[in-house]
């Protein structure tokens, strides 16, 4: 027994061992990454369910790896948050992306706005500066950029949260709660925050057509969103049925695959295009 016990602490080791290289070697390949700008963001459109025109974009970061190819957020930015090199990662995003809206309004494409994920350990008080200097050397007015954070991970000393989200209010930027019922005391937050906006989850849009409960959530939010006066975004919608209900229950936009996938620069300037001709 007392020989198997050495064993498994041996084997324990050897696994840990191997991880912590592979985390190494990644957490490497990330700080490298940022150097040398393997990051892109995609954009993904948001749709007015009323007009069917764009209303605006979510940048969401891809990265373009040497040997991976193409990489998706969940493949490394849970690494990111853990090493803190998801500080300069969102800044470079937040700052990609508010370049790129401006140069979409500047291009004559009429004024959208730009959603920005970050994490909920960003919320620091780094944070308010950073994205005023981003929109001012930028140029992009507040009002087009909204930060996307999610409940679960915003709950350390929400009194600081709280802070720094008015402090961003001030600044004329825009707060989105992401994946909107899946966190912690959601209800709580509400009265809290300074929000403008609900983004429900996919998962309660995935059966919304033939899960009475899912379709009882998704309308409880967005008669919620309506009578606090808050917009609504539901993500992940994939199919028509979808999308005919939450338009009948009245959720001003709506972002999913049916619309549109995550697209590179050239193919969302493409869909302004065509829709401009409209
Ligand atoms: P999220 O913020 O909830 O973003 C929505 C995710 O759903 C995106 O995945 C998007 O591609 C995907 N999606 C969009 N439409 C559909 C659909 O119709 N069906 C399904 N099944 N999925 C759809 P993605 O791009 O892989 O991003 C995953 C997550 O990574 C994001 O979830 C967000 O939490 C995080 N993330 C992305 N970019 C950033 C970033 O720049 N900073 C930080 N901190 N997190 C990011
Ligand atoms: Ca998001
Ligand atoms: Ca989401
Ligand atoms: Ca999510």
């Amino acid at each position: 027994a007392k020989e198997s016990g050495k064993n498994n602490c041996q084997l324990y080791n050897s696994i840990m061992n191997e991880e912590s290289l592979q985390q190494l070697v990644m957490e490497n390949a990330l700080r490298k990454a940022l150097e040398r700008e393997e990051f892109s963001i995609y954009y993904q459109p948001l749709v007015d369910t009323e007009t069917g025109r764009i209303s605006g974009f979510e940048a969401l970061i891809r990265w373009e790896h040497p040997e991976l190819g193409l990489l998706s957020p969940a493949d490394f930015i849970p690494l990111a948050e853990a090493t803190g090199l998801i500080g300069p990662i969102s800044e470079w995003v937040l700052r990609k992306a508010c370049t790129q809206n401006k140069a979409w309004q500047d291009a004559g494409f009429p004024p959208l706005q730009v959603s920005v994920n970050l994490s909920g350990c960003q919320l620091q008080e780094e944070l308010v500066e950073t994205v005023s200097g981003i929109l001012a050397v930028t140029g992009l007015s507040p009002g087009y950029l909204q930060l996307e954070i999610t409940e679960g991970n915003a709950l350390q000393n929400i009194n600081d949260c709280i802070e720094r989200l008015n402090a961003l209010k001030m600044l004329g930027v825009h707060i989105a709660i992401d994946d909107f019922g899946t966190g912690y005391s959601s209800l709580s937050y509400l009265k809290k925050f300074p929000i403008d906006t609900l983004k429900i989850d996919k998962s309660f849009v995935r059966d919304v057509t033939n899960d009475e409960y899912d379709a009882a959530i998704v309308s409880t939010i967005i008669g919620m969103a309506r009578s606090l006066h808050l917009c609504v975004i539901a993500e992940g919608v994939e199919t028509q049925a979808q999308l005919d209900f939450l338009r009948d229950q009245r959720c001003e936009a709506v972002q999913g695959y049916l619309f549109s996938r995550p697209l590179p620069v050239e193919e969302c300037e493409k869909l302004l295009f065509k829709q401009m001709k409209r």
